[in-house]
Formats: C-alpha cells, structure tokens, sequence
C-alpha cells in the first residue's frame, strides 16, 4: 500500500509507504510535521476505510491510468499511419491505428485501480478492492471538497486529533 499525498502547509507531493506510514511523517519538502493515521484494516488487509490524512471516509476508485501515455501513443500511431498512407499502404495505414486503439484499450482494463480521496486528493495505490467504493462523481466531489477547505483553512488536515468517536 502507497499513500501519496499533497503536505497540507506546502501542498508539495508527500508519499508513504505500507507500515512505514507512521503517525508521523516529516514533509521532505518543508518539514511540516504529517501525522498520518493508517487505520489496522488499512495496514493489515489494504482495504481503505477511510482517509489517514484527514480521517474522511469519502474516497472513489479510478483506474491508475496515465493519460498522457494512452494520448502519446495514440499520437505516434497517427503519424506512422499518416506516413504509411502517404506511401498507399492503406490497409497497414488502418492497422496502426487500429492496434493503437486496441494496446489503449488492453492497457485501460489491466491497469490497476486507486483509491482517492474526495475531501483531500489523498490516493492509495496497491490496496485491496472496498466493495463500498464507487467511480468519481463530480456532485459528490464539489460537495466534499467543501469539507476539505475548512480542514485545511482550519489548519486541521494532517493534525493530530483528540481521539475521535471511533
Ligand atoms: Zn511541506
Ligand atoms: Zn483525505
């Protein structure tokens, strides 16, 4: 399991890895000290529960997909076709793209998933599957991000807090 983060003073980018996210992490950045509350069924099965930076349990699922690659390569097809027609090869013009769009495709679907945070962008790589989680949704994300101005204007994002309800 990976914790990326941003560091709630600096915003810069913070990552944690497995049990060694403990409470306390120092940015690398700025030396804001983070305390990172990684629940047991976190540690122990990877399932997210909830957020270990600002302890929210609104959290999506995406596929761990790196756009600019899918673009890239559909990109370089798109001149190898162009060339390949310009020289009546049209059958293998198609093809490139064809396959182009197809390696996207295959790449989408075998990727794996990350769990992300609505309230502070916090994502989590290599965890386990929470059934409970959905695909982003743009009205929850506006809604939850409200909640994750006041903790950061608050100055409460990464803080440790007295012993919650639970
Ligand atoms: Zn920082
Ligand atoms: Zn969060």
């Amino acid at each position: 399991m990976t914790i990326r983060f941003r560091c709630p003073s600096c915003q810069g980018t913070n990552q944690a890895k497995g049990s060694e996210a403990s409470r306390q992490t120092a940015c690398p950045h700025c030396g804001t000290a983070v305390s990172l509350d990684v629940s047991d069924s976190l540690l122990q099965t990877g399932v997210v529960e909830r957020c270990a930076l600002c302890r929210e349990d609104k959290l999506y699922v995406q596929r761990d997909f790196n756009r600019n690659l899918g673009l890239a390569i559909v990109a370089v097809a798109g001149i190898v076709s162009f060339w390949l027609y310009g020289r009546d090869q049209v059958v293998w013009s198609f093809g490139v793209l064809f396959g182009a769009v197809v390696v996207d495709f295959l790449l989408y679907w075998t990727l794996p998933s990350m769990t992300i945070c609505y309230v502070c962008q916090a994502e989590y790589r290599k965890t386990a599957k929470n059934p409970a989680h959905e695909a982003y949704e743009l009205a929850l994300a506006e809604k939850y991000e409200q909640i994750g101005k006041a903790l950061r204007s608050q100055g409460k994002l990464g803080r440790q807090q007295e012993e919650s309800s639970r």
